[in-house]
């Protein structure tokens, strides 16, 4: 990255929970933050929108039937306008680019994460997916092209802030923190049939619909775990989970001397996605302030393994490497999407999820294309699977 505290940026994702609150970000930091590149699933009138207010060099809609609603009114603003999967890959090599934010959802991230990286673009990761599915690959092709992964997942921020000025000093354990989500305290039992709308009342964290749901199944949590190993070089045993219902402290670094740092504040993702921006710099912002009165304690509990059982299916993926964290999250996107139109009942998720881990094929070693096959693959089982054998979410 230039020494120049001045970034030029490209969003993907930029109409997403993360997208526009990096704008806000970057809309508070003139001086700081050029908006290269914007890009969307298929908000066309947010992402006009967002062009309109922005002036980036260029676009991408990924629904191509969207268009045609874009590309007359910002190409009159001297913007270019490019649309399909292909495009989201082919606009990050932009030159003017000095980082990108990861900020849409799922595997559709990894391919355009890896087409930046070997770009020599600096990722700001949020877009966790990627590294739970091919870690191993996205981390080689960063350190072989010197660019640098700097997270925005809250708890890797956390655990990133408390390692800096600490990095020749080997890390013993790290603590990632869970708020334990809208069902926590409650049984397997009692969250089995729970019902879409309240899987979305997530206590603390506006999101998007699908994080928020891995947030209520802790499957986020599993994720975040694998998350943490890749970005931090750690092994499955040094990383623990502790759940924190009031969402304070962000994650825990425990070091050699047994002597642990935590990072702390309100949960407000425009912090750790500021700090991924600027980083080293920390820029002043307004972002409200944690008030000590307003929370005479902050509590800690073990999470209920039992009754969340995503989180050892995680583990255990990560034990098994090779594409079984591939497996793990194609399938957990694709229980998601049926979770969310009824189609499935909340409990049975993770059975789903594990069903497909001891069923898809497993490769050791898999290379880009074998990720690629591995998540069609699991796709494909997950679909059928729930097609063959349908139990309907209690209306
Ligand atoms: P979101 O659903 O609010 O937004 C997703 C964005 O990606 C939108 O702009 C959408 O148009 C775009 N998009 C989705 N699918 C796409 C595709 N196939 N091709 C192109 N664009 C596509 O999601 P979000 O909550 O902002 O989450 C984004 C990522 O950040 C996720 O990986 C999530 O796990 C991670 N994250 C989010 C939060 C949060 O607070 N929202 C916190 C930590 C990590
Ligand atoms: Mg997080």
């Amino acid at each position: 990255m230039k020494q120049s505290t001045h970034r030029h940026i490209a969003i993907l994702g930029s109409t997403g929970s993360i997208g526009t609150q990096a704008l806000d970000v970057i809309r508070a930091n003139p001086d700081h933050f050029t908006v290269e590149v914007l890009t969307a699933g298929s908000n066309a009138d947010l992402l006009r929108a967002q062009a309109l207010e922005f002036k980036p060099n260029a676009v991408v809609i990924g629904n191509e039937a969207k268009y045609a609603e874009l590309k007359d009114v910002l190409f009159e603003e001297g913007i270019k306008v490019y649309c399909g999967a292909d495009a989201l890959c082919d606009v990050v090599e932009m030159e003017e680019i000095d980082i990108v934010l990861t900020a849409l959802v799922g595997f559709a991230g990894l391919r355009p994460t890896m087409r930046a990286i070997e770009a020599g673009k600096h990722i700001a990761l949020a877009n966790k997916e990627t590294l739970v599915v091919a870690g191993e690959l996205v981390t080689a092709a960063a350190r072989e092209k010197g660019v640098n992964i700097y997270p925005v997942d809250s708890e890797h921020s956390a655990i990133f802030q408390c390692l800096t000025g600490e990095f020749h000093n080997p890390v013993e354990k790290i603590y990632l923190t869970a708020s334990g989500g809208p069902f926590r305290g409650k049984t397997k039992e009692e969250v089995y049939h729970a019902r879409p709308e309240d899987a979305l009342k997530h206590p603390n964290w506006e999101m998007g619909a699908k994080i928020t749901i891995d947030s209520a199944s802790m499957m986020n949590k599993g994720l975040e775990v694998i998350e943490a190993k890749w970005l931090f070089g750690l092994k499955s045993e040094q990383i623990d989970v502790i759940v924190h219902p009031q969402s304070i402290i962000h994650s825990i670094v425990q070091f050699q001397d047994g002597s642990m740092k935590a990072q702390m504040g309100l949960p407000d993702m425009k912090l750790p996605i500021q700090y991924a921006l600027a980083y080293p710099q920390r820029l002043p912002s307004d972002f409200p302030r944690f008030d000590f009165r307003n929370f005479a304690s902050l509590t800690f509990e073990q999470p209920d393994y039992e009754a969340f059982k995503n989180l050892s299916l995680a583990f255990e993926a990560m034990h098994r490497g090779g594409n079984a964290p591939c497996i793990l999250n194609a399938a957990n996107e694709i229980v998601v999407r049926a979770f969310l139109d009824k189609e499935l009942p909340f409990g049975k998720m993770p059975e789903v999820i594990e069903d497909a881990m001891n069923s898809v094929a497993f490769i050791a070693k898999p290379t880009l294309e074998q990720y690629f096959e591995t998540d069609e693959a699991t796709r494909t089982y997950v679909r059928n699977k729930i097609k063959a054998a349908p139990e309907p979410a209690k209306p």
